[in-house]
């Protein structure tokens, strides 16, 4: 039989655990504190329960865990990029950010991703698998614990397609709020996706006060259906019409992503034809310079193709920043690390189990 994760329980699932097998339903309360609390990674550090207890936990539980397989740090040392390998040999990356307000870290939702995106290197040998919700959060503890400071921002904006694997991102939400563990604001939390409406939707009657991301990377459909595949379902139109609901539903301000790839979306049409999407709307616009990947063929724009379109939305008083180009010395684009990892053992992920 295979083992259970404790590290994507919640609590009262494990006060259940406890009841099963006999124990009183504190002790379940208590392995939710060692688990997410104290982060220990073996059911044996659990001192305070039962030997008993813990040995007859072991039969059949374990607490999941990442292990380092690479650290790149940046040269202004404010960026690391992580390569992880999961307890099934499969390979993930995260990133952590220092900045003045806080230390952010993006971790990854999949390994691969299945949305096909032809500018990004996290799809470029499709899906393997959904992370459990234990995974995404030991992203988080291992950073933490490994750089010895606090993690106070996460975005879902690694490797992956959250909303693909949308019940273990709503758990791993609850666990990295709750109070007795890392007890981060939903506030600090942001969640990007390509636009899957329908969970959007879903997602919008969760009430959560997290920013929602999305990756729009172009101002209409037959733009967007050149690089997306997801645009041939879902239409620039319905998406605007999605937000503006999940605005008025949440009260939070929509963040749309817009990697600039030049002579592809960041001509000056593009930007006006944006900025009229974007009238009279509550969103902000983050406009990324592509980090260009060695298989794709597109190209970041010019610095000052990137400042004229900044330049246009702004005098339409639209939100608009440039992302700081973090670690682009470190392979930080979504995917890139894992890519270089899989071809040099071979790009089948399954001949690098061990
Ligand atoms: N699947 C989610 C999260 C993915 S990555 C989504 O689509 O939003 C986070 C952001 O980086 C997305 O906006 C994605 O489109 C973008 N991205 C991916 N590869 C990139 C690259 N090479 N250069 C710049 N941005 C990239």
């Amino acid at each position: 039989m295979s083992m259970t994760d404790l590290r994507s329980a919640e609590e009262e699932e494990m006060v259940g655990i406890a009841l099963s097998m006999g124990e009183k339903a504190f002790r379940g309360r208590q392995m939710f504190q060692w688990v997410h609390g104290k982060r220990v990674q073996k059911i044996e550090e659990m001192t305070n329960l039962p030997a008993g207890f813990r040995s007859g936990l072991e039969e059949n539980y374990v607490v999941s865990g990442v292990t380092i397989v690479e650290k790149q740090v940046s040269a202004g040392r404010d960026t690391a990029k992580y390569l992880f390998a999961l307890s099934d040999g499969n390979v993930i990356e995260s990133v952590w950010m220092k900045y003045h307000h806080g230390n952010s870290v993006c971790i990854s939702s999949q390994a691969g991703c299945r949305m096909g995106c032809t500018f990004c290197a996290s799809t470029l040998t499709g899906l393997t698998r959904n992370l459990t919700a234990g995974e995404m959060l030991s992203q988080v503890y291992e950073i933490q614990r490994e750089t010895g400071e606090r993690v106070s921002n996460i975005i879902v904006m690694g490797m992956g397609e959250p909303l693909d694997n949308y019940d273990n991102l709503l758990r791993f939400i609850r666990l990295v709020t709750d109070e007795k563990g890392l007890h981060i604001s939903q506030r600090s939390i942001t969640v990007s996706t390509c636009g899957l409406i329908p969970r959007i939707q879903d997602l919008m009657k969760e009430h959560l006060s997290i920013t929602l991301a999305i990756s729009l990377h172009a101002p209409n459909d037959r733009i967007r259906r050149q690089t997306m595949p997801v645009a041939e379902k879902y239409s620039i139109e319905e998406i605007f019409a999605v937000c503006r609901e999940y605005f008025n539903e949440t009260g939070r301000r929509i963040t749309f992503e817009y990697s600039m790839i030049h002579g592809v979306n960041d001509r000056e049409e593009h930007a006006q034809e944006l900025a009229a999407r974007c009238r009279g709307m509550n969103c902000h616009i983050n406009l990324i310079p592509l980090n260009e990947v060695k298989e794709r063929k597109c190209m970041r724009s010019t610095d000052q193709d990137i400042e004229r379109f900044k330049f246009i939305l702004e005098k339409y008083q639209i939100n608009v920043t440039i992302r700081r180009e973090m670690g682009s010395d470190i392979d930080a684009a979504c995917g890139q690390l894992r890519k270089k990892f899989l071809d040099q053992a071979g790009s089948n992920p399954e001949e690098v189990k061990r």
